[in-house]
């Protein structure tokens, strides 16, 4: 479907009918959904509006379409043979961002809809906070001037701060170029360039940039918040030695087993683009006793079995695809209805004698 098409058909979703077809269209379909950040009024930080995400959770619900927590859509689509007449929607929070737990989670709780959360472990901690957010107030903070800004493997290169659209534009292209760096690099560089910009990056984030505790995370659990892995500190996986992956996916997961009462058996990498993470990564998962991965691809699942005589990749499930929560309502119906570009992914069947694992009980692989 192209592009005009797409709009077209976005336009008249509402028409009885056309709505059907689209049902139709879905009926075999999963879709997650993943957010980051809710819009905070008091502390003027952006993200998604609440009036926004609960316009879709009473879209959703109005439409009867069922959101189930993701480790149970991914049981379903291992399971084969979905088809109800309708997608399956799943909402996924990275990170653990305070706003997550105080604005969000609520939200979820009023519409019944178990989210499901991948925090940071160190992040939740307070031992550190998100590298982005250290470059975020070190361009937002530094005094109006030029800087000659040292990176590795090439000259300083020089940078001038005259305004905010300069500081935004610096920050983002700063932001691409560190996901390329192993982590530690990235910190030493951040480290060094307080000196540079003239300021001190406090050893705690300031209010905006808070993660939310680990009793806010369990508050999360009580309000039907389901609780996955997602690092330990938050690294790039791919840019990082086996050993490193291995750890921060095992502690992350040993850690939210002491932490939560009932962690999910599924895995959420770090950034989650296609240079993010690969075989090695979906292997651990696997070897950690997991259910699934997901990454930041965008696009639908497939719940029903392939046809028959169809390869699908065996480890499929560990690299699932997820949509970003759209800002307005007609993006986030173009994805519901099933118009939103992306591949659709198929994943295996589960083995006859494959049985989930119960929640929260420990892995012996991990
Ligand atoms: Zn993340």
């Amino acid at each position: 479907m192209n592009e005009t098409t797409r709009q077209i058909a976005g336009l008249t979703l509402d028409v009885p009918g056309v709505n059907w077809i689209l049902r139709r269209r879905t009926r075999s379909l999963g879709i997650v959904f993943m957010l980051h950040r809710m819009a905070c009024p008091e502390l003027g930080t952006g993200g998604h509006r609440a009036e926004d995400l609960r316009a879709f959770l009473s879209y959703l619900r109005r439409r009867k379409i069922r959101v189930v927590p993701v480790c149970q859509m991914i049981r379903e689509a291992r399971a084969g043979g979905m088809d109800r007449g309708g997608p399956l929607v799943s909402f996924t929070l990275d990170d653990g961002y305070q706003d997550q737990a105080v604005i969000a989670a609520p939200i979820f709780r009023e519409f019944g809809v178990p989210a499901t959360l991948f925090p940071v472990t160190e992040f939740l901690d307070g031992a550190r906070w998100m590298w982005w957010d250290r470059l975020s107030l070190l361009f937002s903070e530094a005094p109006s001037g030029t800087y000659r800004l040292p990176l590795p493997g090439g000259g300083p290169e020089s940078v001038t701060l005259d305004s905010s659209q300069a500081r935004t534009q610096h920050r983002q292209r700063f932001e691409w170029l560190f996901k390329s760096f192993p982590a530690k690099e990235r910190d030493e560089l951040l480290v060094r360039w307080q000196d540079e910009l003239r300021v001190a990056l406090p050893d705690k984030p300031p209010e905006r940039f808070a993660p939310m505790t680990w009793d806010q995370a369990r508050d999360c659990e009580a309000m039907g918040i389901t609780i996955g892995p997602h690092t330990v500190t938050h690294p790039i996986l791919s840019r990082e030695s086996t050993e490193q992956v291995r750890w921060e996916m095992a502690e992350s997961w040993r850690r939210l087993q002491k932490e939560v009462s009932a962690p999910v058996p599924v895995y959420c990498y770090s950034n989650g683009t296609p240079r993010d993470f690969g075989r090695r990564e979906m292997k651990i998962a696997g070897e950690l006793g997991l259910e699934g991965a997901l990454s930041t691809i965008a696009g639908y699942l497939r719940l029903a079995p392939p046809p028959h005589g169809d390869a699908v990749d065996p480890e499929a499930h560990f690299a699932l695809p997820r949509y970003s929560l759209p800002g307005d309502m007609p993006g986030f119906k173009r994805v519901v209805t099933g118009l939103a570009p992306g591949l659709i992914h198929r994943i295996p069947a589960a083995p006859e004698s494959w049985e989930p694992r119960r929640e929260g009980s420990l892995s012996s692989r991990a």
